[in-house]
């Protein structure tokens, strides 16, 4: 699951989370929602991908244990 970075623009505070497609996610802190997402902390494994799975290898034989159903 993806890792993402963010600034809470309502108490300054920074954390880091899993971020699911269609969810948003709240700061720890004072629960605001109006968050930056810090794009420098994390290092993107897949530029310019949208759907591709973060952190997935498939190996010569094709696949990987860690694949989501999604794969196919
Ligand atoms: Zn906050």
């Amino acid at each position: 699951m993806p890792i993402y970075g963010y600034e809470c623009k309502k108490c300054g505070s920074t954390f880091q989370t899993l971020v699911r497609s269609g969810e948003t996610p709240e700061c720890p802190s004072c629960g605001a929602v109006e968050l930056e997402q810090q794009l420098s902390l994390i290092a993107s494994p897949a530029k310019g991908g949208e759907d591709s799975p973060p952190m997935c290898s498939p190996g010569p034989g094709g696949g990987c244990a860690g694949c989501p159903a999604m794969m196919g």
